[in-house]
């Protein structure tokens, strides 16, 4: 049986958590009322009295651009005086974006991410391999202080150094790796490369790779790489803390257990704001319920995923939420539905009559948009089997989906390839 890291909270009745959540949101909001930050004045403003967690939805969405607008310090809640530690992220669309930490925050910062070390299989006896990036950048430090109050010997590796890394990995014996999953699949081949592979497989038994989207094919390269290791997901972002914002435990992989005590999540449709219904795809919202120097309300995360509700065979009742599906930026709207192009490609990499290779048109030359799918045969003697690929591919976009879709079939090598960097797979067509 692994250990959960803190049975009180991850395993506690869901009532009592509606409680604790919100004694938390309403202590949070008396707190922000006070504060003298012209950012919480006005934000506040206009919003009514909550009394309890079901009232959030009153509360006003925080969207990342306001990180940037208030930069460096606008939104902090506390003096910079109160706060211990700052970190920041170079932000892919411009200005930097800059996060504070008071001593409580840092202590559930560890916290959060001790409850995603362990459910990913770690014990206070493991040697950890930390190779997340140190410095401004929230993963190095903020795996580090978790594996530190879980009681384990952390290795604070960094990234970089890949030989003297997998050496180490072997010499000290290894039980976790925390890193990048590309950089756990570079560190699995270097350590073939350098002769240490056999040496590791003996001791490592599970990793918790995060900071990047990756698929369950990648999960089970992974783990094959490693000789079996269990590789779970963990989330987070800067905005709202860093990673150990929710994680995957190693029992039920594929959804990722939520610190709802600390950060409430809600899936609301990116276009209207309004929540969506039970199992469906949305963006995840999130809330830091007991955040000191930076808290952010129904901060609007541009991640895609659902609330996964079948109770998790761990024993854990934190609510769990699918690993991620793509961002709302790539979203497309299609009469009226969202529809991601990660889960059309979900369908049609399922599918082993058909290449990877294909292209999502968008036709909005008619009033009704049109969604067309091309696929390509996987090869030569597919080519008697092409009605039956369009229907079985049409009716499961369908399902998948809840939109009607048009599946063209074509021969295989006929939908162009891209020669440079990432595959333009959206081609949306106006006129
Ligand atoms: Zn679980």
């Amino acid at each position: 049986m692994d250990s959960i890291f803190d049975a009180g909270i991850e395993c506690m009745d869901p009532d009592d958590r509606w409680k604790l959540q919100s004694e938390r949101l309403v202590s949070l909001l008396e707190r922000l009322r006070r504060s003298a930050s012209p950012y919480w004045q006005a934000k506040l403003q206009d919003v009514p009295a909550v009394h309890d967690i079901d009232d959030i939805a009153l509360l006003p969405f925080t969207a990342k651009s306001e990180l940037r607008d208030t930069y460096p310090f606008g939104m902090l809640a506390v003096p910079l005086a109160d706060t211990v530690r700052v970190h920041a992220s170079s932000g892919t669309k411009g200005k930097a974006t800059v996060v504070a930490y008071t001593a409580a925050d840092v202590e559930v910062f560890a916290e959060a991410n001790a409850r995603c070390i362990a459910g990913a299989g770690g014990v206070s006896s493991d040697v950890m391999h930390n190779a997340y990036g140190y410095g401004l950048f929230t993963g190095g430090l903020g795996l580090h202080y978790g594996a530190e109050r879980l009681g384990a010997t952390v290795v604070p590796a960094s990234g970089g150094n890949t030989s003297l890394q997998v050496r180490m990995m072997a010499d000290l014996g290894a039980n976790g790796l925390l890193s990048t999953p590309s950089f756990g699949l570079l560190l699995a081949e270097r350590a073939e490369q350098e002769g240490v592979l056999d040496d590791i497989r003996r001791t490592l038994r599970f990793g918790a790779f995060g900071a990047e989207p990756w698929s369950e094919g990648f999960r089970s390269k992974l783990e094959a790489a490693w000789g079996g290791i269990d590789a779970c997901d963990i989330y987070g972002l800067s905005e709202v803390m860093g990673p150990g914002v929710a994680g995957e435990c190693r029992q039920g992989k594929g959804a990722l257990h939520v610190c709802e005590d600390h950060f409430f999540p809600e899936i609301v449709d990116p276009q209207t704001g309004l929540p969506v219904g039970p199992g469906e795809l949305g963006e995840l919202v999130i809330t830091t319920l007991t955040k000191e120097a930076l808290p952010v309300l129904r901060f609007r995360t541009g991640d895609i995923t659902h609330f996964v509700d079948r109770p998790c065979s761990c024993g854990r009742t934190l609510r769990r939420i699918a690993r991620l599906s793509g961002r709302t930026d790539d979203m497309l709207v299609v009469r009226g539905i969202n529809v991601f192009p990660s889960e059309i490609e979900a369908v049609v990499l399922q599918d082993e009559s058909v290449s990877g290779h294909y292209r999502i048109l968008l036709d909005r030359r008619s009033t009704m948009a049109e969604l067309v799918v091309e696929v390509e045969l996987a090869g030569q003697g597919l080519v008697g089997a092409r009605q039956g690929v369009a229907e079985r591919l049409r009716r499961a976009l369908m399902d998948r989906l809840r939109v009607r879709v048009l599946v063209e079939v074509r021969d295989p090598g006929s939908i162009e390839r891209s020669e440079t960097g990432k595959a333009k797979r959206v081609f949306e067509i106006t006129a």
